[in-house]
């Protein structure tokens, strides 16, 4: 099998490779996500089936954005739900990612119920929706949002119907769990004519085939310990299998002094002094990074100043 050895440390964690199968064109991604998933748990309490739910987002999204070619953003998104209001991942400029859950309050006994282990998505999204949103630049004009129908309890068949449907993409999806990291793979057969080859259709179609046949042998156990190479190597071993070199992903927010400067204009200046006259400062603290800005009276002050001469730009 003749692999393009990527120059990368073990152990591959928060770690992106994109792999292709000589002549067929079928592309695959694999990606394993750890500190990460501390990041986005590090601020909040999440019930176990969120905190897994978060992680095939995060591991979804980062999967797409390297399908595509562009710096944009790409967002995984829940809202509406009885019980899991909003659950959102994204991933900006195909390395940076970022995410947060909101549940519906729940009084303690209920909470007992949200830790008993429940992994149906349709449970937990009964009653909204998910939308994949992909934004080609960032602050860019062309938004694409594609709805994905919730047929089935996990993420991954929901997300391959959507492409089969939606996309015409045949796509297999498997994420695997283990104690501190999950791990994601992303299988695509593009269309006959994407890549240029002239080999004829239906070797492509049987190759496929071959490729599901084979992949239905993973374990989700090998799927999350296993390194890389030595996953393909083990399952596509007939088929010859490039690796490209791999992305480093990051837990990074886009909250900044200035962002948060502009959602207090959207306040009242009498409402911002109540607050301080009350509390003594305002506090905001980022729900994605758990970073907080203080303002005291003089910072509140400067706020009417500046929106009184029009400083107030949009970041
Ligand atoms: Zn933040």
């Amino acid at each position: 099998m003749a692999i393009a050895k990527p120059k990368t440390p073990e152990p591959f964690s928060d770690q992106l490779v994109r792999f292709t199968f000589d002549d067929l064109p079928i592309r695959g991604q694999w990606v394993r996500l750890e500190a990460v998933l501390t990041e986005a748990n590090a601020h909040h309490d999440y019930p176990q089936p969120i905190k897994t739910l978060l992680a095939e987002q995060l591991a979804a999204v980062a999967l797409f954005a390297d399908t595509l070619k562009m710096n944009g953003s790409v967002a995984l998104q829940s809202r509406g739900g009885e019980r899991l209001v909003r659950s959102l991942a994204e991933c900006r400029e195909q390395a940076n990612l970022r995410a947060i859950a909101h549940l519906r309050e729940q009084n303690e006994d209920q909470a007992t119920d949200l830790d008993a282990g429940e992994s149906d998505l349709k449970n937990w999204l009964a009653g909204g929706q998910l939308a994949l949103t992909l934004i080609p630049e960032l602050h860019g004009p062309q938004t694409y949002q594609g709805i994905i129908e919730l047929l089935h309890p996990g993420l991954e068949a929901n997300i391959e119907h959507y492409f089969q449907q939606s996309e015409q993409l045949p796509t297999r999806l498997f994420f695997a769990h283990n104690r501190a990291t999950t791990t994601g793979l992303l299988l695509q057969r593009l269309p006959d004519d994407d890549l240029g080859h002239d080999i004829a259709t239906q070797t492509w179609e049987d190759a496929w085939e071959t490729i599901q046949v084979l992949i239905a042998t993973l374990t989700l156990e090998e799927l999350a310990e296993l390194p890389p190479e030595q996953f393909l190597r083990r399952f596509f071993s007939e088929f010859p299998c490039r690796l490209y070199p791999t992305r480093s992903l990051r837990y990074q927010c886009t909250c900044t002094r200035a962002k948060t400067d502009n959602t207090l204009r959207t306040f009242a200046q009498e409402e911002l002094n109540e607050i301080i006259a009350e509390r003594g400062a305002i506090e905001v603290n980022c729900e994605f990074c758990g970073a907080r800005y203080t303002y005291d009276p003089v910072d509140v002050a400067a706020l009417e100043q500046d929106r009184t001469t029009g400083q107030n730009t949009v970041h």
